[in-house]
């Protein structure tokens, strides 16, 4: 596939191309082009011709068109979905899913169009003033290969409906279904140069949207020294980042949970798209007197999850996206086993039968009472891997829960409305659930504390975020 740069299709100036893998099979699937600096130049320059006629329309005329564009998405959401599955590797009814979220997250920002408001401010016999957010003009957006399509909407729809164009990277490896996503979205109606995609490889486009002078802001997701990265190059240029990091979510299962509704939450949150979500649950603290149970539930829930080829209708998890992801979990693993860290009661390798042997799979893994200090405790674990340990007490887990670099997300599963409330206000994290994990409706604000990022996505707040005050006095 191409790229897209001012309502085109476009090869590279540098005329190389990237091979797209299937994860699930190791074969090529496609090709796109290696975008370099020349090509976000030109992206640049497409999206700055566009700006001022598209902040020039009143947010509901943007609202219109984003509301047609997720139509348009949902109508061809079966063959988009078809196209993630292969090249992100997970199970089609997820990759359904995440086609959708990017459909329903477009529709919230149509449906706020009507609310973007500035203040206006009594500043007493001398004057009044009035402050409205103006859009920040040519924005970047650089994306990550484990939720590709949702991502993309986080960032443009907002980006968009604020009034921004945007030269959006995708990860190099999962690249498909970003370009068609944006070709349905301009034949849906939006006008030519006010989203274009530049493919290529982080050291190439990413850090050339990063270094570009007239790019007023990026929104970033994905690893936390990448973020560190990006933060540090952006910051000579007085160039505004949101950064959605790493996260290490801690999952506390308190003594009084319904112990079924606790256990699918963990299948659901650990291993869903192969726990390659940042907001995964990544460490589950259960009280000790419900400990043995839960771990045995959940014992028996792991083995029998059945991993394969996305596309396979039975299977529930797929491969690791890339072999850097399949090698960096395997290390992970193998080093807690090394070390004699914790012990794993299920999984703990690749997935050896012949008909998967080229696919990046890893089995469903579960680790109980690793030492606190256990590397799979203290880094992000960006795989299908579950470590569990028994507490004493709510002091005991809350500190536990906390004991991280990162702050994303944390949940409780109880039914006592004062363990819920204690874990809510003690928790060091952007985000809360109770009785539920990894749901992010397009409502609520999300991003994280800590090493997990600058900045919140989503919410009404969003709009503040690619947008900017400008102040104005009225003197009488
Ligand atoms: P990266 O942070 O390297 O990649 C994310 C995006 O940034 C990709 O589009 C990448 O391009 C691009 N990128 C890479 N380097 C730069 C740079 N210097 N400047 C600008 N853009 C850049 O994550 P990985 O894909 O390597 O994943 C590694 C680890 O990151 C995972 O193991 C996981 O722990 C974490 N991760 C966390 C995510 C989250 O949502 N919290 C999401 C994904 C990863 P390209 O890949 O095309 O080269």
């Amino acid at each position: 596939m191409l790229m897209r740069i001012g309502g085109e299709e476009a090869e590279s100036g540098s005329g190389a191309w990237l091979d797209v893998v299937n994860p699930a099979t190791g074969e090529v699937l496609d090709r796109v082009p290696a975008g370099d600096r020349g090509d976000v130049g030109r992206a640049y320059a497409a999206a700055g011709a566009a700006s001022g006629g598209w902040a020039a329309k009143g947010p509901r005329e943007r609202g219109k068109i984003l509301f047609h564009g997720a139509e348009a998405i949902r109508a061809e959401h079966r063959d988009l979905a078809r196209t993630l599955t292969r090249e992100q590797g997970k199970p089609l009814r997820e990759a359904v899913d995440e086609v959708r979220g990017c459909a329903n997250v477009l529709e919230f920002f149509a449906s706020i169009s009507g609310c973007l408001s500035g203040d206006f401010i009594r500043l007493g016999p001398a004057g009044d003033g009035i402050v409205v957010r103006e859009p920040v003009g040519v924005c970047g957006a650089i994306i990550p290969w484990n939720m590709p399509v949702i991502l993309m909407g986080w960032k443009a729809g907002p980006a968009l409906l604020a009034g921004n164009t945007l030269v959006l990277k995708p990860s190099s490896t999962t690249p498909l279904t970003t370009l068609s996503i944006a070709g349905i979205l301009e034949r849906a109606g939006l006008p030519p140069g006010v989203l274009n995609i530049v493919t290529g490889t982080g050291e190439s486009a990413g850090q050339a949207i990063v270094a570009h002078p007239g790019i007023g802001k990026v929104s970033f997701t994905g690893n936390t020294a990448t973020g560190i990265a990006v933060r540090k190059a952006a910051a000579p240029l007085m160039k505004e980042v949101t950064l959605e990091l790493g996260g290490s979510d801690p999952m506390i299962v308190w003594k009084d949970a319904d112990l079924g509704l606790a256990v699918d939450g963990a299948i659901r949150g650990r291993f869903y798209n192969a726990g390659q979500v940042c907001n995964a649950v990544k460490r589950v603290y259960v009280h000790e007197e419900i400990a043995a149970r839960f771990q045995e539930m959940l014992l028996d829930r792991v083995r029998s999850l059945k991993v394969g080829d996305g596309l396979d209708p039975s299977v529930e998890m797929g491969p690791l996206q890339n072999r850097a992801q399949l090698e960096r979990v395997e290390g992970q693993v193998d080093r807690l086993r090394d070390r004699g860290e914790g012990r794993v009661l299920a999984g703990g390798g690749r997935l050896r039968d012949p008909g998967h042997a080229r696919g990046f799979f890893y089995t469903p893994t579960l680790v109980s009472d690793p030492a606190p200090d256990a590397g799979i405790l203290q880094e992000e674990v960006f795989g299908p891997v579950l470590p569990v340990m028994a507490v004493p007490d709510l002091d005991t887990a809350i500190a536990e829960a906390n004991r991280s670099r990162y702050g994303l997300g944390a949940s409780v599963w109880t039914r006592d409305l004062g363990v819920a409330r204690a874990v809510f206000e003690r928790s060091a994290a952007g985000v809360v659930w109770v009785n539920r994990h990894l749901t992010s409706p397009p409502e609520l604000p999300f991003g994280g504390v800590k090493e997990s990022g600058l900045g919140r996505e989503n919410g009404v707040q969003a709009i503040s975020q690619w947008t900017r005050a400008k102040s104005l006095f009225l003197g009488w």
